[in-house]
């Protein structure tokens, strides 16, 4: 059983009646919903407003991977739980990061890079395929249309992932690394672009079967409890001469 926190900023959906609509449940709401079908799947969901964004030590504690979608209160968020999930993906955490979530606290800590991009309202995006043998490509065709979305374009200020799985074509000419995997500590990150509020991505089909590849590669395959330090070795494995 992998047990995944989907967190959502939740902020767009009660502000504007044409992101309602689109998703009336939160965009939290939708991608638990599509996750839950899965009998491998353990899945609860937390918001900004709800004390410490609703991710406690302990929810922490109990979560395998993270999904984490975030925009318009990226700076309010607060400073000590960005602290603590970063700690939590040092020691194993899975985390994936969507959409505007690139520019948040947690996103910034995790990579140490300005994490800056280009962007325009209105376009239409094809995205490839460029890891096929990657386990979070598994079973899509070779690229997929998402017929409305935001433009994000390169140059993206990341660190070198490890694995670039998508890579976005615009109609307006421009090109983004939209699917990235980074390793931090024990922890695997899945930064995802695709997701607009606008638009209705997330009930998109291979788009939820990414989602779910991603939550299965992002389960911890060993989780420290304490974190990471530096350990003195009394002991040498052999005599020193
Ligand atoms: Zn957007």
């Amino acid at each position: 059983m992998i047990r995944v926190t989907v967190w959502n900023e939740y902020v767009h959906e009660q502000e504007y009646e044409n992101i309602r609509a689109v998703y009336p449940e939160g965009i939290h709401g939708c991608i638990a919903g599509f996750l839950r079908k899965d009998p491998e799947l353990q899945v609860r969901t937390a918001t900004f407003q709800e004390p410490e964004h609703g991710l406690t030590e302990e929810v922490l504690e109990q979560t395998d991977v993270l999904i984490f979608w975030s925009h318009a209160r990226q700076e309010e968020f607060e400073d000590q739980v960005a602290e603590r999930i970063q700690r939590h993906v040092l020691r194993g955490m899975g985390l994936i990061a969507l959409h505007s979530a690139h520019y948040s606290k947690v996103m910034k800590r995790l990579m140490g890079t300005g994490m800056t991009l280009r962007w325009r309202h209105g376009d239409r995006e094809r995205l490839f395929v460029t890891a096929p043998g990657h386990p979070i490509a598994a079973g899509l065709p070779a690229y997929i249309e998402i017929p409305r979305e935001e433009m994000y374009g390169e140059y993206f200020d990341i660190p070198k992932p490890d694995d670039v799985v998508f890579t976005g074509w615009f109609a307006g000419g421009e090109v983004f690394r939209s699917g990235c995997t980074f390793t931090r500590g024990l922890g695997r990150i899945f930064y995802f672009q695709p997701g607009h509020e606008e638009y209705p991505i997330y009930y998109m089909e291979p788009v939820q079967q990414i989602l779910r590849n991603a939550v299965k590669w992002c389960m911890p395959t060993l989780r420290r409890s304490t974190g990471p330090d530096c350990t003195e070795v009394t002991e040498p494995l052999e005599p020193i001469c």
